[in-house]
Parts: C-alpha cells; sequence; structure tokens
C-alpha cells in the first residue's frame, strides 16, 4: 500500500511507503473514525427519531386541545340554541295557555248565556299549572317539564273541544226544540174574542164546548205558525172553513181555522212566526177571526197555556 502525500508548501508529491505496523494502524484509525461516525449517526438520528415521536405526540395534543375546544364551543352553540328553542317553546307555550284561557272564558259565557247546568260544562275549572308569565320570568325550563305541561294542554284543550262540540249541539237542539215549541198568538195583531172550554155556542145560543180559542183580527190579517214544524193539512174542512194544521213533533199539533186564504201547502217545513194563512171568516165563523187548537197526543189542550 502507498499513501501518496500532498504537501502544501512544496508544490509537489511525495511518495511514502510505509510500514506493515503504519498501514494496520491506519487502518484502525480508519474503522474507528467510521465506526464512530456510524455509532454517532445512529445515535443521532435515535434521538431525531425521538424527537420526532415527541413531536407528533406534541402536534397530536394541540390537534386533541384544538379539536376539544372546537366540541365545547360546538356544544355551548348548540346549548345555547336548545335554550333558545326552549324559551321560544316557553313563550309559544304561554300564548297557548293564555289561549286556552280564552277558550275557558268563553265556555263560561256560552254557559251562562245557555243557562245550562255548570256542573257538566266547568269551564272554570283551575288550569293545571301555573300562568304563563310566571313560567316565562324564571330559568328556562327543562325539555321534560315542557313536554309535560304540552301534554296537559293538549289533554285540557281536547277535553274543552268536546265540552263545547256537546255545548254547540245542545245549544242547537234547544234552538230547534224553541222554534218547534208551541208559544205565542197565531197573529201578529189580534185579541181574544172567544176562549177554550164551556162558552155559549154563537150559532145555537146553547152551551157548548170550545175546542179552541178564537182571535180575532181585522179581515186580510196575517195568520202565524206558533211553531215551527210540518204542515199535515191545508185544505177547507167543514165548519173550519180554511184550515192549516201543523205537527210540531213530541204528539204536538197546532190548528188554524177560518182563513180567507191558505198561505201553505201540505208537506211544507214552516218556520216559527212565518205568515201560514190570510185571516178570514169561512165555515162556521160570525166575523174575521182564527180559531186555534193546540192538540197533544190527540186530545185538545187549552191553548192559552201555550200563548
Ligand atoms: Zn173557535
Amino acid at each position: 500500500m502507498n499513501i501518496l502525500l500532498v504537501g502544501r508548501h512544496h508544490g509537489r508529491a511525495r511518495m511514502l511507503v510505509p510500514g506493515k505496523q503504519a498501514v494496520v494502524a491506519v487502518v484502525i484509525a480508519l474503522a474507528s473514525a467510521v465506526g464512530g461516525a456510524a455509532w454517532g449517526g445512529y445515535q443521532l438520528a435515535l434521538q431525531q427519531v425521538a424527537e420526532g415521536d415527541a413531536e407528533t405526540e406534541s402536534h397530536l395534543v394541540s390537534r386533541w386541545r384544538t379539536r376539544l375546544v372546537e366540541t365545547r364551543e360546538r356544544l355551548a352553540n348548540v346549548e345555547e340554541r336548545a335554550e333558545h328553542e326552549i324559551d321560544a317553546l316557553t313563550r309559544r307555550l304561554g300564548e297557548i295557555q293564555a289561549r286556552a284561557l280564552r277558550v275557558d272564558a268563553l265556555g263560561q259565557n256560552l254557559v251562562a248565556a245557555a243557562d245550562m247546568g255548570d256542573q257538566e260544562f266547568n269551564f272554570d275549572a283551575a288550569p293545571a299549572m301555573g300562568g304563563p308569565e310566571a313560567e316565562l320570568s324564571g330559568e328556562n325550563q327543562s325539555l321534560a317539564d315542557l313536554e309535560d305541561q304540552i301534554d296537559a294542554l293538549d289533554s285540557r284543550l281536547r277535553s274543552r273541544e268536546k265540552q263545547l262540540a256537546l255545548l254547540d249541539r245542545l245549544i242547537a237542539n234547544r234552538e230547534i226544540n224553541n222554534q218547534r215549541e208551541p208559544d205565542g198568538r197565531p197573529v201578529s195583531w189580534g185579541w181574544t174574542s172567544s176562549p177554550y172550554g164551556y162558552r155559549t155556542d154563537p150559532f145555537t145560543g146553547r152551551r157548548a164546548w170550545h175546542t179552541g180559542v178564537d182571535v180575532a183580527g181585522r179581515d186580510g190579517g196575517d195568520v202565524v205558525a206558533v211553531g215551527a214544524g210540518v204542515v199535515t193539512a191545508a185544505k177547507q174542512k167543514g165548519g173550519y172553513g180554511y184550515f192549516v194544521e201543523i205537527d210540531h213533533g213530541d204528539g204536538l199539533q197546532t190548528r188554524y181555522a177560518h182563513a180567507k186564504e191558505l198561505l201553505v201547502s201540505k208537506g211544507d217545513i214552516v218556520e216559527k212566526g212565518q205568515q201560514i194563512a190570510v185571516m178570514g171568516s169561512t165555515g162556521r165563523s160570525t166575523g174575521p177571526h182564527v180559531h186555534f187548537e193546540v192538540v197533544r197526543n190527540g186530545n185538545r189542550q187549552d191553548p192559552k197555556d201555550f200563548m
């Protein structure tokens, strides 16, 4: 092995021929240098790897931290939104409760106006919960509380709906009954000229049973239905002259006799107070009047009780 040495100052190379020992020493030196470098590099590499891991870990932690902060913010947003929604729901609930209270007040007025027993129509029952104002002023409520209140309100409104429907039907029926119930006089103008019961017959002068009430008026005056019903007869009928019979249901009928002219026909539906005939003096009559009869279950009644 030859070692070429290049001198800095001398400008020319010198060839050395080292001895065997020198060569061994150089080889050992070189080997140790390379080995040291490799070891150092390995150590450095290890260190770098360790540092790299540490770097990754701290990066992850910071990412987690960021994620956590974001999640917390999101949660806070959700909570805030939920609070807003609960507040909105609570306000809405308050409005509905106020409306329910107004419905109750309306129901009470109806019951009072219709003069119905308030046992079955108890609209002034205490609400299942406090007023809306108190609820709004406090902390916002839990969703479970709200759901409970909404359920309670819902069932309360349902029961009110049922009550109001029933009340409506009863009032409508009573309206019809009121309409059907014979009540009032069979003329818009006139006076009672002969009552129901025994009287002296105007034709024979003998004591006789008068089956109705005579209401005198002017010729051409109107004869009106005393209740709503169905016309079961509208014809000329012997001593009754021109005659109208109205069925009011429940076995009740009214009869109007001695008309000058009939304004309804059999089968017509008439309203209470509707003109059904023109006053006259047809049949067994001494002057313009209406002979008015009330028949209940086939028996004549004193019309006075219905007038
Ligand atoms: Zn009569």
